[in-house]
């Protein structure tokens, strides 16, 4: 169990799995790179974060829901989380504002279309997890008795293709998201940026510019103190066809989709726990979070 102090960024883990070397460059040197898509891609979730709630027949809708893990080690926020009514006496939490027991149901918007990786998956099911250890239900400790997840399934909505993919939370997925929790956290301790491999994802990379896989550099921060003379002093090479680093140019139109969420890096820290451990949830329920 990680202390409240550990905790590090849920959406870290979508860098992570992307490219370890692009999580160290966000996460251990802080290097981050604005352009048209990351934008784009923090104002719609400022949008949906400034949404309010809604309740509508037999779902609820919570936006901008603090989340966290102390098994993972995470901290973050969810777009949204739907409440399903659950019918009969499948697992479900109860509402302070209505009654029965409702199933969450985890949304997160994205720009871009959906992708060959999983990182978005990944960051999705972490969300999912928070939710089942702030719930305190969770396939190690099912309630009533089964042996189903108590969070089975999400969604991501992709804004270029203006709808939803499913994302079901199956043990695959899951032991993916726990492994890349684990790994960030070993990362993290670490404090060293693995080298750069130059692979195809690469082009799709918004920290290419900076990253510069073809050169022979191992961190950003010592081709950045290579380029001021502080390590070998070099002079620039002006006839390098080579952008300069932090360039706009040559940006693709799907790069900075697997980033759009920079601003999670600046994520609210988590409200106090209550007494029971609820995990920021008023006792009795998660209600208070909806308007
Ligand atoms: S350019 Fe390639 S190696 Fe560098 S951070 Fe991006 S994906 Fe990783």
């Amino acid at each position: 169990m990680f202390d409240e102090d550990d905790l590090r960024p849920l959406s870290a883990l979508q860098h992570l799995v992307f490219c370890e070397r692009q999580c160290a460059l966000i996460h251990i040197e802080q290097v981050w790179v604005e352009n048209r898509f990351t934008a784009e891609g923090r104002l719609l979730h400022e949008r949906v974060d400034h949404d309010k709630g809604e309740s509508r027949g037999d779902l609820r809708i919570a936006r901008g829901l603090p989340l966290r893990s102390l098994r993972l080690g995470l901290v973050g926020k969810a777009d949204v989380v739907e409440f399903h009514r659950v019918e009969g006496d499948g697992p479900g939490v109860t509402l302070d504002d209505a009654s029965g027991r409702w199933q969450p149901y985890p949304v997160e918007y994205k720009r871009g279309k959906p992708k060959i990786h999983r990182a978005d998956e990944v960051q999705l099911c972490a969300q999912a997890l928070c939710l089942e250890e702030m719930l305190q239900f969770s396939p190690l400790n099912p309630p009533r008795g089964t042996l189903q997840p108590a969070i089975h399934e999400g969604a991501l909505y992709y804004g270029q293709k203006r709808r939803r993919q499913v994302v079901p939370f199956d043990q695959e997925l899951r032991t993916l998201t726990e492994n890349a929790a684990r790994r960030f956290h070993e990362l993290l301790a670490a404090g060293k940026t693995p080298v750069a491999v130059r692979e195809p994802k690469c082009e799709q990379c918004s920290l290419l510019h900076v990253c510069l896989p073809d050169a022979p550099h191992a961190s950003a921060r010592s081709y950045l103190a290579d380029l001021l003379g502080k390590s070998s002093p070099r002079p620039p090479e002006k006839s390098s066809p080579r952008p300069p680093p932090f360039s706009k140019e040559g940006k693709k139109e799907e790069e900075g989709e697997q980033d759009e969420d920079a601003r999670r890096r600046r994520e609210v820290p988590f409200p106090p726990l209550k007494k029971g451990g609820q995990g920021g949830f008023p006792e009795g329920g998660q209600g208070g979070f909806l308007p």
